[in-house]
């Protein structure tokens, strides 16, 4: 399959950039498809046309708006099985996955938004002046692979609520999602402009929008290296950007929890999507005097998960996504396996027996890692876990903070207060206290070098609004 379509002005155009990507199945490494890039000036003319549809979509009743994200929202639903196998060919995800939250969650983001935005005050009084809130203008919206019409939504949906147009760069990894996305939203008629995409390597096509002096505002997700990358170059235009960014979350079991039920959450939370999960918790922090009863659950645990085709029901674990993927997750094992203080639990270096040549990796667990171990500090992106000790909560807390990210965290005990007070205490923007679920109404986003603003919910709606206040 070739994909040379770029979406420019609510029409298709030919794709005319020099680089051209091979997507690959990850189960087999077959060629899937073909992805031509943008050129840079067909970067420009998609800023141009979102430019000069930002009026009349920005003046655009919010009801009306609503109208569009239900039909997109409808347009999608009726192609949620595509999307999903789509993303599980491409990226490697499991059909389970694929269908709840790389299709599912992320085609509810439209119909969400068409309500909070309605449910939004774009105006408010302090006295008798009043304050309006105002679409910031053109955004960028810069997405990554693993969790890829997701990310795209919890970017567009709130961008096109708020009255927003955008242009749209996805990952050139998994890229079907994308343009079904695209094709879902032609067919709901958006007008002319207000939806763009892309296609393009981060430093080319990527940058080309993040420095357009046209575009206002850049949404970013993706890892904390192009994040400040995005940011330096941004800030020469004191431009607004929102990150999604690289996180090293911690789950910490206190001494009075039940190890089965925690660390069974934990491995679901680090092992989730092969492990190439932004929130995922890869450093598991236990009471010192139980690490060894922690190893040997976790040991027993990950020997049920069964790693192979993610087409398969009965498969818990993919693939990653692409070949020097899995050469980085490799190197991350064998630094934990050449360290003497640092054990093997379970899993190691190489590829499960009898998978043939996919980008099939052994769950690993280690135990033993210091706090500033490598390990410990830098994002594997892979299905690999951290056992670290502590003697008491106050350490634990402290080894949990010992982090240039916040983004997500856990923390486990049979005392809900204690559980809560813990979670207080820990610097990261999500605590999933006692294994609590996921709320997509609730605000996310990252502390410290995980990022900047907040996605979902109605806060993933402020981010793309400008304050103006009448002084009447
Ligand atoms: P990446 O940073 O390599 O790429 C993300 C996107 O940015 C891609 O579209 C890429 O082409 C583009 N890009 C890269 N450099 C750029 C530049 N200089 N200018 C403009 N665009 C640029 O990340 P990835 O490998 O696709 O995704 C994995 C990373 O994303 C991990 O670090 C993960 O933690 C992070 N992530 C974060 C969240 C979150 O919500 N915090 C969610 C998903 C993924």
């Amino acid at each position: 399959m070739l994909l040379d379509g770029s979406y420019i002005d609510g029409t298709w155009r030919t794709s005319d950039g020099d680089s051209r990507f091979l997507i690959t199945n990850p189960t087999d490494g077959s060629p899937l498809a073909e992805l031509r890039a943008s050129s840079l000036q067909q970067a420009d003319e998609a800023v141009a046309a979102a430019e000069r549809a930002f009026p009349s979509w920005a003046a655009l009743p919010v009801s009306d708006r609503a109208v569009f994200l239900r039909r997109i929202h409808e347009e999608l639903s009726a192609r949620a099985d595509e999307i999903a196998e789509s993303v599980t060919r491409e990226v490697g995800s499991t059909i389970g996955l694929s269908r709840g939250v790389q299709a599912g969650a992320a085609i509810s983001k439209f119909a969400q938004y068409a309500d909070i935005t309605q449910a939004t005050a774009f105006e408010e009084r302090y006295g008798a002046t009043p304050v309006l809130r105002e679409p910031i203008g053109v955004v960028a919206c810069i997405t990554p692979w693993n969790f890829p019409l997701l990310q795209i939504a919890a970017k567009v949906a709130p961008a096109l609520a708020a009255g927003c147009t955008l242009v749209l760069k996805p990952s050139e990894l998994s890229p079907t999602n994308a343009q079904i996305l695209a094709e879902c939203i032609h067919a709901a008629e958006l007008p002319a402009g207000v939806f763009n995409m892309v296609w393009g390597d981060g430093p080319t096509v990527g940058e080309r929008l993040v420095e357009h002096p046209s575009v206002d505002m850049v949404s970013f997700t993706g890892s904390t290296g192009a994040g400040r990358r995005i940011g330096a170059v941004a800030a020469q235009m004191i431009k607004r950007t929102a990150m999604e960014l690289g996180g090293k979350s911690a789950a910490i079991l206190a001494d009075d929890a039940d190890f089965e039920q925690a660390i069974a959450g934990v491995l679901e939370t680090c092992f989730v999507n092969t492990g190439q999960s932004c929130t995922a918790h890869s450093r598991m922090i236990v009471p010192t005097h139980r690490a060894a009863e922690a190893a040997e659950i976790t040991r027993g645990l990950v020997e049920t998960w069964t790693v192979g085709d993610p087409f398969d029901e009965a498969t818990r674990m993919g693939p990653v996504i692409s070949r020097d993927h899995w050469e980085k997750v490799q190197s991350y094992i064998a630094l934990g396996e050449s360290d003497p203080h640092t054990t093997t639990v379970v899993g190691g270096s190489g590829k499960p027996e009898g998978l043939g040549d996919g980008n099939f990796v052994r769950p690993t667990v280690f135990a033993g890692v210091q706090p500033n171990d490598r390990l410990a500090q830098e994002e594997v992106f892979g299905p690999v876990l951290s056992i670290l000790t502590a003697s008491d909560d106050d350490e634990a807390v402290a080894i949990a903070n010992n982090s240039i990210y916040g983004l997500s965290g856990g923390v486990w005990s049979a005392d809900q207060d204690r559980a809560l007070s813990i979670a207080r205490r820990m610097r990261t923007g999500t605590v999933e206290v006692n294994g609590g679920a996921f709320n997509g109404d609730a605000p996310f986003g990252g502390y410290k070098q995980s990022g900047l603003g907040r996605e979902m919910g109605p806060h993933g709606l402020l981010e793309f609004l400008e304050l103006k206040t009448l002084q009447v």
